[in-house]
């Protein structure tokens, strides 16, 4: 017996009584026993509906127990589990169930709407069924169906920050395979922790990088329906939560939380931060309240722990996201895939157990992509002697201006630690003289009084001169997607379709 559906059962036999959830919202807890039975009763109503071996499962709701219940269920029947997110639009949800063909659509309360407008949309029929619906007689049990570690467990879509969303096939093998990973990286994770699942749960981050590894050790998951930051807060201090994920933007807007200090945070062994860079006075504002705040690498296609910056370098190693996680290899190369030196920066190449399966539908695209056997990343990134890597920006983010390489995020990084700045995006803007010019798009925090002109003298005095922005234009709030990443797409077509010369 192989899967994820088998380490809840396998779990409920050894730990029954133990809380496997609790419900952030209303207090209550499910035991692995619970869990594992919850779970049965959704398999066998699941198939009642239809769904078989190999079948999709689209969900879509607010982070939840059923949702969660639901997940096993799938994985017992060998069908597949397609987390959406909530946040898409009518016909963006349709294009994913065009896309991924799902038997059923499963939403909740919060999402009924949203389901049914996309199911009017696509081109497809589909049955939309309430995650509450998915009640059987106690005494149905379904029966697992031979998993093995190869059957595709999940479609996970990416976040769509470079193009439309891809299917990653995540499988059973590759969910093991993270969850080991994570439970051995650093000082490890026993059953006695506990984690808060706010970041979410159809974004990969939030399903694996604790949920399901914590799920798999026989740990606690606090599911909370959505973010709040100060409820989070309250909540990691009332649960005394010991290992968290969340992405840079949650974590910023959690340290502005006014009462912050009045938060006794000491249950906390690791937070962890990742899936887009994190701006350097978020690292600092967590170090310095003795707080071990650490930061990895993650990716859809990698289910997803890559790297991670275990807790005894998160100060000799400040802004690396820290070494390969236990199984898997790691190159850096150019654009002929030989490696490049020691520091030098080139594409990252990642091999392991974790790596996914291919992308649904798009044979050509996975087999460009994972060619000689590495998956290209589409990362660029630089290795250290000891080898621990800096991540250094997206292949497609690179700027080349007047033949010199400009990676943005350093330059975002700069912007970030002026005090009057909020958000920062640094974009390429086709330019007739340098090629592409270097664009800052700015927000500022309230009462902020800089100038465009400051703000380019600071970036000179900090960064080279073909670095800094040649043109700085101000936003309100900059377009970020569901796991707060900058769309970086949407300002070019914004800024680069204007036809304003390039200032500077
Ligand atoms: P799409 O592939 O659809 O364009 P996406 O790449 O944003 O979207 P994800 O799989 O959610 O989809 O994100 C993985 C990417 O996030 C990585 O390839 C990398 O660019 C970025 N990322 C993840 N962790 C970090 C980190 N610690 N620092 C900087 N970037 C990160
Ligand atoms: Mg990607």
């Amino acid at each position: 017996m192989a899967g994820i559906s088998t380490w809840i059962t396998r779990r409920a036999q050894r730990t029954p009584d133990a809380i496997a959830l609790i419900d952030a919202t209303t207090g209550a807890t499910t035991t692995y026993a619970q869990l594992a039975a919850d779970s049965a009763r959704r398999a066998a109503a699941l198939r009642a509906r239809g769904v078989r071996r190999g079948d999709r499962v689209m969900m879509i709701g607010l982070n939840s127990t059923a949702q969660l219940a639901t997940m096993f269920a799938v994985a017992r029947l060998a069908a597949i589990s397609v987390p959406v997110n909530f946040r898409l639009s009518p016909g963006e949800v349709a294009y994913l169930i065009s896309d991924a063909t799902p038997t059923l659509l499963l939403h909740d309360d919060m999402f009924a709407e949203l389901a049914a407008t996309a199911a009017e949309q696509a081109p497809r029929a589909v049955d939309l069924v309430h995650l509450d619906a998915l009640e059987a007689p106690e005494e149905v049990f379904a029966p697992e169906d031979p998993v093995t570690a190869d059957d595709v467990a999940m479609l996970m879509y990416t976040s769509g920050t470079t193009g439309k969303p891809k299917g990653a096939m995540l499988t059973h093998g590759n969910f093991e395979w993270n969850a080991i990973n994570m439970l051995v990286a650093g000082e490890g994770m026993t059953p006695r922790d506990k984690t808060l699942a706010v970041a979410p749960l159809f974004h990969i981050g939030g399903l694996s990088l604790y949920v399901l590894p914590l799920l798999y050790t026989g740990g606690t998951i606090v599911v909370a329906p959505a973010f709040d930051p100060a409820a989070a807060l309250k909540l990691l201090e009332a649960h005394k939560v010991t290992v968290h994920f969340m992405v840079p933007a949650m974590w910023d807007a959690m340290r502005k939380v006014p009462n912050f200090d009045d938060h006794d945070l000491s249950s906390l062994r690791t937070l962890l931060c990742g899936g887009a860079p994190c701006p350097l006075p978020v690292i600092d504002f967590y170090q310095g309240k003795g707080l071990t705040f650490m930061e990895g690498f993650g990716m859809t296609e990698l289910a997803p722990a890559a790297m991670i910056l275990e807790a005894q370098y998160v100060r000799t190693h400040a802004g690396s996201v820290g070494r390969p996680v236990f199984h898997d290899d790691v190159r850096i190369v150019d654009g002929d895939d030989r490696d490049v030196a020691t520091g030098e920066v080139g594409e990252l190449l990642m091999a392991g157990p974790n790596v996914f399966a291919g992308y649904w539908g798009l044979p050509e695209v996975t087999a460009h992509d994972m060619r000689g056997g590495w998956f290209h990343t589409g990362d660029l990134a630089r290795m250290d002697a000891d080898g621990f890597i800096t991540l250094v920006d997206r292949k497609k983010d690179m700027i080349v201006t007047g033949g010199e390489n400009v990676y943005p995020i350093e330059v975002e990084q700069v912007l970030l630690s002026h005090p009057d700045v909020d958000d920062a995006a640094v974009i390429g803007l086709p330019d007739p003289k340098w090629g592409e010019g270097v664009t800052a798009v700015v927000s500022l925090r309230a009462q902020a009084s800089v100038s465009a002109d400051d703000l380019l003298a600071y970036c000179r005095d900090r960064i080279a001169h073909f670095k800094s922005p040649r043109r700085i234009e101000f936003l309100d709030v900059l377009p970020r997607n569901a796991t707060g990443k900058l769309l970086k797409r949407t300002l070019r077509e914004q800024f680069g379709s204007d036809g304003s010369a390039v200032t500077r």
